[in-house]
């Protein structure tokens, strides 16, 4: 075991215990492919299942994976074509079973940072599905919910902006502007601090760097 591998354990193990004080389902998997098996086997047979824009999802090759599974309901938001498919797909999410996300930043004693431009996501984390898995790498903990909240903004939005392609200031220099455009990604910040509906929120830190 590395270094870096070993800090990664010991700090997932704190943050894992710091989560379950917020009512939060949590686990920590050492791979990816370790954490890909968690989320397959939290899943149940008969689920329907759909999942928010999440490059760690994707990269980690969830989706397929649930695919693959024939007793699953699969809500596709990526094998549609249409605004309207996709509107459709966004608001069923609200009735899901499982939503799949990551996360923009996580403070090391667990409160979970999300920024979107539609909102959507965060609708869904907030209220509606029955279940909501983080699956996050540990390259996003941060040492405190402001610390947090700086990675999102200065790190996750400016990528994820590059990513899409689109004209925001962040885009000329990689900084974040506190922009107002019209094409923004970051019309909404949110913070899940703790959790009312027991094992409603689960979290699946990975120690591996995944996504943004
Ligand atoms: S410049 Fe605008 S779009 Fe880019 S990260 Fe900052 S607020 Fe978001």
């Amino acid at each position: 075991m590395t270094i870096q591998e070993k800090r990664n354990e010991r700090l997932g193990a704190k943050m894992v215990k710091a989560m379950q004080h917020r009512h939060f389902d949590a686990y920590y998997c050492a791979t990816a492919r370790e954490a890909k098996a968690k989320v397959n086997e939290l899943i149940p047979d008969g689920s329907s299942v759909t999942w928010g824009g999440t490059m760690t999802i994707r990269d980690m090759g969830i989706p397929q994976m649930l695919r693959e599974r024939e007793t699953l309901e699969v809500w596709d938001r990526d094998a549609v074509e249409t605004a309207e498919e996709k509107q459709e797909i966004y608001l069923r999410a609200f009735t899901a079973d499982f939503y799949l996300s990551s996360a923009n930043a996580i403070s090391e004693d667990g409160v979970i940072v999300n920024i979107d431009g539609n909102g959507n996501r965060v609708a869904a984390i907030t209220w509606g599905p029955k279940h909501v898995i983080f699956v996050v790498g540990m390259n996003k903990v941060a040492q405190d919910m402001e610390a947090a909240l700086k990675r999102a903004r200065s790190t996750a939005s400016p990528i994820n902006a590059a990513r899409f392609d689109i004209q925001t200031p962040c885009q000329l220099d990689g900084q974040c502007h506190n922009c107002n455009s019209p094409q923004s990604i970051c019309n909404y910040i949110h913070f899940l601090r703790n959790n009312n509906k027991q094992g409603r929120i689960i979290v699946i830190l990975v120690g591996e760097n995944l996504g943004y």
